[in-house]
């Protein structure tokens, strides 16, 4: 492994942003998320931030291709895709394992989204193991491992010695970034990592899928007839959400295609054409959110779209809580 003092963090990351931009945890207006560095910034290393690091690769807002609209003739230009690299750093391992869940919507075997696809793949991701836990984590309920961070999206693991920081390259991306700042680095075999505590939330998730299969019209799904506002923090804060709505901006003959952040737990998201809504109220659409994290994705790729970061529970203005659902459902009766 390799050691930084953590009194040369500010160097390290510099050196690295002489190469590449490189994204990094900090506060910004008073809200904590993942911007590009400047030196001396003050770093959010105590927890994952309030706005996971999804937007790194699918934006609130990006355009998709721009278009001239002359009489009858459309002509389409593709946007030109970011090609410099960058680096991202301290990404918790619930939140890599978000990314894994984007990939297998975005870059499945059927279906390539450029724009996604190409900034994963100029992007390095730096992780971080987690030495403690918020009583909101159950991320080891729901797959993540505590220990490593899913190789299928984390180029480099970071440990958190106390005073220092251990690299560990996982790739030869990750050891490429790490070579641009060899000098501050030291190499040590046989480093002792701290324990990884249990996380303070554990919920019993084997057979969760199975068991949801048969709760469609079960009334647990009643206790959220009236309760959510339908605000969309949950899923905007989530970081595997990842519904998106279509737009174009015009000024003139030139336009913009537009791909926006959606959110399910808005009324007019299932609003046909017409008229016709087929999730008609808040039970239906929260039953519809809970039931694509915990069994459809499941079904499908054989992992939870769920990582159990707890941003949403502990940001829901109205205290629904997706650990205590699973929770009461594992209690329940099959029906
Ligand atoms: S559903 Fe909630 S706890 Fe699960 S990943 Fe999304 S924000 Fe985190
Ligand atoms: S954050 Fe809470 S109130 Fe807002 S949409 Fe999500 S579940 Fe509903």
């Amino acid at each position: 492994m390799q050691i930084l003092e953590k009194s040369k963090l500010d160097d390290f990351l510099q050196m690295l942003a002489k190469h590449q931009p490189v994204i990094v945890p900090t506060d910004v207006d008073g809200l904590s998320q993942y911007a590009p560095y400047q030196a001396q910034m003050t770093l959010l290393l105590d927890g994952k931030p309030t706005v996971s690091p999804k937007g790194i690769f699918l934006p609130q807002t990006e355009a998709i291709y721009r278009f001239k609209a002359q009489g009858k003739n459309l002509l389409i230009a593709e946007m030109e895709n970011q090609q410099t690299p960058q680096v991202l750093f301290f990404v918790r391992h619930c939140d890599v394992q978000g990314i894994v869940c984007l990939d297998k919507v975005f870059m499945s075997p059927e279906y390539t989204d450029q724009q996604y696809a190409k900034k994963r793949e100029i992007t390095t991701i730096f992780a971080l193991r987690c030495n403690g836990s918020k009583e909101s984590c159950f991320c080891t309920s729901m797959g993540v491992d505590p220990e490593k961070a899913n190789p299928a999206a984390a180029d480099v693991e970071v440990y958190d010695l106390g005073d220092q920081f251990a690299f560990e390259a996982l790739n030869e991306r990750g050891e490429k970034v790490l070579s641009q700042a060899a000098e501050l680095l030291s190499n040590q075999d046989n480093v002792i990592l701290p324990p990884v505590p249990e996380r303070k939330l554990q919920l019993k998730t084997e057979g969760l899928p199975e068991k949801l299969s048969t709760t469609f019209d079960a009334p647990i799904w009643n206790d959220f007839m009236f309760k959510c506002l339908g605000c969309g923090t949950c899923t905007y804060l989530c970081p595997t959400c990842h519904c998106f709505d279509i737009n174009n901006k015009l000024r003139g003959e030139d336009g913009l295609k537009l791909r926006t952040w959606d959110s399910c737990m808005f009324d007019e998201y299932t609003l046909m054409a017409g008229g016709h809504q087929p999730r008609t109220g808040k039970k239906e659409r929260i039953r519809n959110r809970f039931l694509h994290k915990l069994q459809y994705f499941y079904e499908k790729h054989q992992m939870f779209l769920c990582v159990g970061c707890g941003r949403c529970l502990t940001k829901c203005p109205m205290n629904i809580d997706i650990s205590k659902f699973v929770q009461q459902v594992m209690k329940e009766e099959s029906r």
